[in-house]
């Protein structure tokens, strides 16, 4: 259904690190709505004394967040207009904002994400893999399901996209390597937009390696090249065309 009505709700994308990722629109949004929701009123309150705004803000995070969507639907059915921040990067992006986003949708209301920072997209691109197709996985579940999810990325033929603490980065390696083969090619994307942004390629194998040597402090992704289609042999070719001969 194409979406006529004012914007109730905007999703604001905020810097990863570098302070000047912020796009002109951004800055006109969260000047000009009547409240922002913030994931963390403190680190938002220090990046709008830094960008020069004031306005008001109000907590919005994982702890309160299905007490607070009934409210602010009702709040924006009057008529307020909100921004959602998060910490860093996109709301909603391993951040809290879905359900609100849900809801407010669910309401006939209407929202709209503006394009900004995220980690994984240049993760993505920085690691040099294909990316015409991707999966995000977001992070892995710490303990229970953990081994189940990596299982079920075992046949993943796409690229894939994980977030990950830098305390359970060879851990997550080492499993990976167990599951998919330690010869398979992957990049930890470290500190990105900062600046000791730093991106590692190599095999699971080595990049174990060089973790273990190197220990890894800041925020990261890791990317990892999916499973490599089978070629056919040339045995398998000659037997298709004659297949096709006989047919
Ligand atoms: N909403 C964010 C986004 O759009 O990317 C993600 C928030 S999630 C709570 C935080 C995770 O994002 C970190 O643990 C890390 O995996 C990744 N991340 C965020 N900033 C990063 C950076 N500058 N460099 C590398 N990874 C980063």
């Amino acid at each position: 259904m194409s979406e006529s009505l004012p914007i109730s709700l905007y999703l604001v994308p905020t810097p990863i690190g570098n302070l000047k990722d912020i796009t002109l629109r951004a800055l006109e949004i969260l000047q000009s709505v009547d409240v922002i929701l913030a994931e963390d009123t403190r680190t938002t309150g220090m990046l709008l004394k830094h960008l020069e705004i004031s306005n008001s803000l109000q907590s919005y995070h994982i702890f309160n967040e299905h007490k607070a969507v009934e409210k602010l639907v009702e709040r924006m059915r009057r008529g307020e207009v909100f921004a959602l921040v998060s910490d860093a990067g996109t709301p909603a992006i391993s951040d809290p904002g879905f359900l609100l986003v849900r809801e407010v949708i669910a309401a006939g209301l209407a929202v709209q994400s503006l394009p900004g920072p995220t980690a994984f997209v240049p993760a993505l691109v920085n690691s040099g893999l294909p990316n015409d197709r991707f999966v995000f996985e977001g992070f892995l579940p710490h303990k229970k399901g953990r081994k189940t999810r990596i299982d079920s990325l075992v046949d993943e033929p796409r690229t894939m996209v994980f977030y990950e603490s830098p305390h359970r980065l060879i851990k997550t390696l080492e499993q990976l390597a167990e599951a998919f083969g330690a010869d398979r090619q992957a990049c930890v994307s470290r500190e990105l937009t900062k600046i000791h942004e730093e991106n590692v390629r190599g095999t699971l194998e080595e990049l174990i390696a060089y973790y273990e040597t190197n220990p890894l402090k800041g925020e990261i992704v890791l990317t990892v090249a999916g499973k490599p289609e089978r070629k056919e042999s040339r045995e398998e070719k000659q037997e298709k065309r004659s297949k096709k001969y006989r047919d």
